[in-house]
């Protein structure tokens, strides 16, 4: 008989406090010896279809920070389908240990077999440390997956679909408040020229706003300067300046109570996942500031449209981009429940997509 010593004892009996918490239906722990593979799949919710959610590879401090991972970021999927009117569910999946190190062809397909003995009720993507190439060797295993690169037949860079997503958002943003779409002569500050934000700086400026970027790469602002002639500004400077509109598109949590104490503009509206440090403590201390916030898992969702639509069949780019344009309407009913409720555009937003699973949920347990 095996014995647990007693902290793996506690700590899987956190587990699955935190399952409960989070309304996981199922979390699965994949091991192989051979190839060393250790991962974990979380599903967090299949009501309106199929979870899917890239897979990470991160060499983390300990299992319990991956399981930590793979549970939060599989239940920010489930709100990002549902809102963005997907048949999708929730779900992520996390490979422990260093990709330069460990990762080869046939850790990658081990794991595409655990992937296709869950019969499609997780679908897998790429994320942070998986390559195109990678996806490939997945779906050498298994048909649920998606994402991959254009000669294969998949949709390509995500990119792109990404950027137009936060751009029609912000635009919904800027009806709102200033009654008008148009971000002409709009003071728009861009944090991360990479590869979201490269393509929305181009959407940004054709439509005529004063566009200032900052990057932790030099090179990478200069890039942006002389393809686009914006103003480059410095990584925490852009904290300080005049804005109209703070476009988050590098890291999480750059919504926190120093950033907040600082940030001078009328709506926030980026890239970055995450980008609340505490979801509902400073969603509420950006409501008090009069700041309109575009929850970021709608329209930070072109990506996952793009491959959903992959998986799911009939892609196409203009299908693809209809869909992608509805966040405009979405971000503008979640900020009239937000005025409506009194509540936090990123609670009013979770509040939308719990409905409709709800709602869809009914209706398919009423067949
Ligand atoms: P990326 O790595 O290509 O770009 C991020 C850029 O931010 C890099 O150029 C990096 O140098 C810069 N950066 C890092 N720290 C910074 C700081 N403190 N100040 C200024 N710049 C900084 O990533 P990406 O694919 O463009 O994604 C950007 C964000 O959007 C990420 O948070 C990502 O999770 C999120 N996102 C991306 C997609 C997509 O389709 N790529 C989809 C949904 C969400």
């Amino acid at each position: 008989m095996i014995r647990l010593k007693e902290a793996e004892k506690i700590s899987s009996i956190e587990i699955f406090d935190e399952v409960a918490r989070l309304e996981h239906e199922q979390v699965v722990f994949c091991y192989d010896a051979a190839t060393g593979l250790k991962a974990i799949i979380a599903i967090h919710n299949t009501v309106l279809g199929p979870s899917l959610g890239g897979t990470r590879m991160w060499n983390y401090q300990n299992e319990q920070e991956a399981i930590t991972d793979a549970l939060r970021l599989s239940r920010g999927m489930t709100f990002k389908a549902s809102i963005s009117a997907l048949n999708l569910g929730g779900g992520k999946a996390v490979i422990i240990g260093d990709a330069s190190k460990i990762k080869n062809e046939a850790l990658l397909r081990r794991f595409g077999r655990f992937i296709d003995n869950l019969g499609g009720k997780y679908v897998t993507a790429e994320d942070v440390n998986m390559s195109p190439l990678d996806m490939e060797y997945i779906s050498m295993e298994t048909r649920h997956v998606t994402g991959l690169s254009e000669s294969l037949g998949g949709g390509g860079d995500p990119s792109p679909v990404t950027a137009y997503g936060v751009y029609v958002g912000m635009k919904a943003c800027a009806q709102k408040i200033y009654g008008r779409d148009s971000l002409e002569n709009r003071k728009i500050a861009v944090q991360g020229a990479g590869h979201v934000g490269m393509y929305l700086i181009e959407h940004l400026v054709n439509e005529g706003a004063i566009v200032y970027v900052s990057d932790i790469y030099p090179e990478r602002v200069q890039q942006a300067v002389d393809k686009f002639k914006v103003i480059p500004v410095g990584s925490d400077e852009i904290y300080d300046l005049d804005l109209d509109i703070y476009a988050p598109c590098a890291l999480g949590a750059t919504l926190n109570d120093e950033t907040l104490e600082r940030l001078k503009c009328a709506i926030i509206a980026g890239a970055a996942n995450n980008q609340l440090k505490d979801e509902n403590y400073h969603g509420d201390v950006i409501l008090k500031k009069g700041i309109i916030y575009a929850p970021d898992f709608l329209i930070n969702a072109g990506g996952l449209i793009n491959v959903g639509i992959d998986y799911l069949g009939g892609w196409s780019k203009e299908r693809v981009n209809r869909k992608v344009e509805q966040i405009y309407d979405t971000t503008l009913d979640i900020l009239r429940l937000s005025d409506k409720e009194g509540i936090n555009t990123q609670a009013a937003a979770i509040r939308l997509a719990m409905k409709r699973i709800r709602e869809i949920g009914q209706v398919k347990s009423a067949l």
